[in-house]
């Protein structure tokens, strides 16, 4: 397998280490036109973002193909959130440039609702309470509405068939059934607000999950079971982008790249090392070793 290992931020050149021979290979021309890679992943094309006319993404590009782990690591502030919230189509965030694609589509004009059943996948930050919808409630209306969107003569999952999937991945998730029943992140802990984010998206399948700071909040423990259950999830049409802080969770997770965002920009990507290095070094060290 070839894993691109990094980008050119300004021209979309690249570079790959085939892993199995080490054999680092270059590329001038722009990794958006590889047709290998237009289908099957998740493309994000010189990304231009601002919030109440307050630029915060400066040209962000990234390819997460299908099958593979990413990280993005970056410190307080520098618009982790606001990628992740601008691939899944937030209207709160403007659009002043750029190019989103999955699966070879453009998916820029779309809907939050569109892409999701395009298959984007979303686990927040900070997931909002939303009390009368419980857990399965809520979960099921969302696996139906992507069923139809496949299939609009579909009359929906089956109740018993829908149970049996439920427990099984709460199961997974070493989750009490009865939070099934619990209105959606009403009273929840941050631990089960975060487990039951990796609920939703072990049930809905998407081609590519994003996790906004899934690790945030979770015990030890908690976050050892959250990351084996998403290791459980993991498969060849799954692509999976993880932000986050630490190393902590990326030591379970095993991304195959590392991106490091800073100022609105992805600065650097690299192995699973450099998750190490950020750890060791924090992002000060990082920053200076490129200036030199
Ligand atoms: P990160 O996830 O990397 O910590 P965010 O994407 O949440 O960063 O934030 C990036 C920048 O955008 C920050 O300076 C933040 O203050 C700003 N920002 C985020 N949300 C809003 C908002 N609703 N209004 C104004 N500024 C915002
Ligand atoms: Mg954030």
């Amino acid at each position: 397998m070839i894993i691109i290992i990094n980008i050119d931020q300004n021209d979309g050149s690249w570079y790959t280490a085939d892993r199995e021979n080490k054999r680092a290979q270059t590329n001038t021309s722009p990794i958006f036109s590889r047709k290998d890679h237009l289908m099957g992943s998740l493309i994000v094309k010189n990304l231009n973002v601002s919030i109440e006319n307050q630029p915060i993404l400066t040209g962000v590009n990234l390819v997460v193909p299908q099958g593979e782990v990413h990280a993005i690591m970056g410190p307080n502030a520098t618009g982790k959130s606001t990628l992740a919230y601008t691939i899944m189509g937030h209207p709160k965030y403007t659009l002043t440039g750029g190019q989103i694609l999955l699966d070879g589509r453009d998916i820029t004009g779309l809907s939050p609702e569109e892409r999701s059943k395009a298959g984007i996948f979303l686990a927040f930050q900070y997931p909002v309470a939303i009390p009368g919808v419980t857990v399965a409630n809520f979960i099921r209306t969302a696996m139906n509405a992507h069923r139809k969107a496949e299939n609009p003569g579909d009359k929906g999952i089956p109740i018993p068939e829908f149970r049996k999937q439920l427990i099984e991945k709460m199961n997974l998730l070493e989750m009490d059934p009865s939070m099934a029943g619990r209105y959606l992140n009403d009273g929840f802990s941050g631990g089960e607000k975060k487990r039951v984010e990796i609920l939703q998206m072990a049930m809905l399948s998407p081609k590519i999950a994003i996790l906004d700071e899934t690790d945030s909040g979770l015990d030890i423990d908690a976050l050892r079971i959250v990351s084996e259950g998403i290791n459980t999830l993991k498969n060849s049409n799954l692509g999976i982008l993880v932000i986050t802080h630490y190393q902590r969770m990326l030591n379970y997770l095993k991304p195959d790249v590392v991106h490091v965002m800073a100022e609105g920009k992805i600065m650097m990507s690299g192995g699973p090392e450099l998750a190490q290095r950020l750890e060791n070094e924090g992002y000060e060290g990082i920053k200076s070793t490129e200036a030199a």
